[in-house]
Parts: structure tokens; sequence; C-alpha cells
């Protein structure tokens, strides 16, 4: 169903106000592209989003949901429908259990860099591996993202979710099934809330953890132009993506204004005005050339959304 006046009128009243309509998605990723949503909303309360859900399910409206936009790329066309911003859900809790075990609650908007820094300031450890992943903490669930050997899942305890009605549905460890970068949700769910697994940890243990983590992104990952992380999975452990790339020769390589990075050749940068027809074109010539020369077929880890299909 395509979004009328009538349906921003509501969903305007119904966020009251939180909202902005034809927005370049650009503003919103760390790519810095994408072309236009209908409308972005952003609740600020779980009860909020939950309305929202539920309406947008009745009239049938397209909706996508976006955490911080590190691991996205929206295409030029942009998003017909709605997009749902998760970033001013916020909560952080942790909660000893006895003296060596605790539980770090988040609320999907709370910003993961904020989640692991609490963790290990409080002298809890379980995260530390993965400090340097951007976004939210709903983005690094719903993405099982993951660094240093250990991913998101492996630490959860459990899930609060709502159903594509708002519905609120919880799911314990057991009912959880992941693997490399992903997270298998319920149909359209949206993570609200988590809760992870910590144990206590030595503070010298965990700072050289930290510093360990720090030292495999140092100067090996380009900071300084807009990206989404790493383009594609890694086929294996033993055979990453970046060192496929690279030996096939495509650091630097340019089409309009997205160039595989010189320093890591699973990043793609923006230098300044790419779109994401550059940067899909880029994809695909690295994509062909693969199987080309490898037999590989690469498989992408940025989520493409928008355009004709998400
Ligand atoms: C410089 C850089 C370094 C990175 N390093 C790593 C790394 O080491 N390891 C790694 O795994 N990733 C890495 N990433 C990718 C990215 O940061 C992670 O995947 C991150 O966890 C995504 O969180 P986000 O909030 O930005 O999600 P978004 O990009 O906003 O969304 C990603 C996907 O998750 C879905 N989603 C988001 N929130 C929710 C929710 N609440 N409920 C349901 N679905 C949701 C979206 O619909 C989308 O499909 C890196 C990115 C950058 C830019």
């Amino acid at each position: 169903m395509k979004l009328t006046p009538r349906h921003i009128d509501e969903i305007r009243k119904l966020l009251q106000g939180r909202v902005l309509t034809d927005v370049p998605l650009s503003r919103f990723t760390s790519f810095r592209i994408g072309g236009p949503a209908d409308l972005v909303a952003e609740p600020d309360r779980v009860e909020t989003l939950a309305e929202l859900l539920r309406y947008l399910h009745e009239e049938k409206i397209p909706r996508i949901i976006l955490g911080s936009g590190t691991n996205v790329l929206f295409r030029d066309e942009g998003v017909r429908g709605v997009v749902v911003r998760t970033g001013s859900l916020t909560g952080l809790d942790v909660h000893a259990n006895g003296s060596d075990d605790a539980a770090v609650r988040a609320a999907a908007g709370q910003p993961f860099p904020v989640v692991i820094s609490k963790a290990c300031k409080e002298g809890w450890s379980g995260l530390e591996e993965l400090w340097g992943i951007p976004g939210s903490f709903g983005g690094a669930v719903a993405t099982n993202a993951g660094a240093g050997g250990i991913s998101v899942a492996d630490r959860l305890i459990s899930l609060k979710l709502l159903t594509d009605r708002g519905e609120e549905l919880v799911l314990g460890r057991d009912d959880l099934e992941y693997g490399y970068r992903s997270l298998r949700l319920p149909a359209d769910a949206v993570v609200v809330e988590g809760i992870a697994r910590l144990r206590r940890g030595d503070r010298d243990a965990i700072e050289s953890a930290l510093e360990a983590a720090r030292a495999r992104r140092r100067g090996r990952q380009p900071s300084d132009r807009p990206s989404a992380g790493c383009v594609f999975k890694n086929p294996s452990p033993e055979n990453p993506a970046g060192a496929i790339i690279d030996r096939l020769g495509f650091k630097g390589m340019t089409v309009g204004g997205a160039q595989v990075s010189p320093l890591h050749a699973n990043f793609i940068v923006n230098l300044g005005n790419a779109r994401a027809r550059d940067v899909l074109e880029l994809i695909e010539t690295v994509r062909r050339t693969v199987k080309e020369k490898e037999n590989i077929d690469l498989e992408l880890e940025i989520r493409v959304m928008g355009g004709g299909r998400s």
C-alpha cells in the first residue's frame, strides 16, 4: 500500500511529531549514501513502537527497521514506505547475580560501544572482543555482529521482540537460531531489548583484551572515509574475503565515488559523492571476478535495502 497524506497525518499523531517526510537516508547511514524515504519515524517508547507496527501492518504499509545504519546500503531510489529508527529507544543496566555473574540488559537503540564500555568499566567480562563494532545494540543482535572469534548471540540470554502486529514475544537462548553474521528472528520481528551474560573479570585481563581488539583495527580499517564495514562475509576463517579481493588486485579500484579501500580490500568507501549504484557496480565486478578466478560465491555482509526490493 502506498503511503497517503492521511497515513502521514495519522503516523505523525501516533508519534507526537517524531517523523520526517521525504528525507534522504544518506543522513542516517555510516555510508552517507541513500535516496529519500517517504517517511522516517523515530518512536521514543516501546509502546509507541508497538502501536506503530500494528498500524503499519493493518494499513499494509511496507516498513524497514533501522538501527544506527552502519551495516546498510540504501539504494538511490530510496524507500517507499516507512523507515522506523530505533535510536531513541535507549536504556542500559547491569545486574550482578552474586559476585561472579552478571547480566547486562540493553534496549535496541542503545549504542553498542556504550554497552561494551559499561560492562568493561564495571569489571565484567564477555564483550571486550566486540570492542570497535559501531551501531546499535539491536542492530548488533539482528546482524549477529562479531569480532575476535565471538559473536553477540554467543553471549545472549534472552531477547524481547515485537511482532509485526506489535505483540511482545520473549525468546530464550535455546530458542535462538544463529550462525556467522546471522540470527533468525520470527518474520519481521523487531528486537526491542536483549539480555547478555557477563562474568567477573580480572581488570588487567579486560584491559589487555580491549587493547588487542583496538590493535586488530588500528591502521587496518579505513576510519577516514564513510563505509558500512565489511562488504562480504568471509568464505571461511582461513580464506577471508579481504585477502581474496586483495590478491585479485582490486584495492583502490574506483567506480564513480565508490572505492575498494586501499587499506582493507573488504571495505568499500565513499570518496564523498558515491551513489548506491557505484557501490553496487563495484560489488558486482568484484563478485564476478572472484567467481571466475577462484570459483567462490561471495555473499554480502552488508544489507542492501530500498528501491524495488528490500
Ligand atoms: C567501520 C565499521 C566497522 C565494522 N566492524 C564490524 C565488525 O567488526 N563486526 C561486525 O559484525 N560488524 C561490523 N560492522 C557492521 C555493523 O557495525 C554491525 O553489523 C552493527 O551491529 C549494525 O548495527 P546497526 O545498528 O548500525 O544496524 P543497521 O545497519 O541499522 O541495520 C542492520 C540490519 O539489522 C536490522 N535491524 C537493526 N536494528 C534492528 C532491530 N532492533 N530489530 C530488528 N532488526 C534490526 C536492519 O533492518 C538491517 O537489516 C562495522 C561497520 C563499520 C562502519
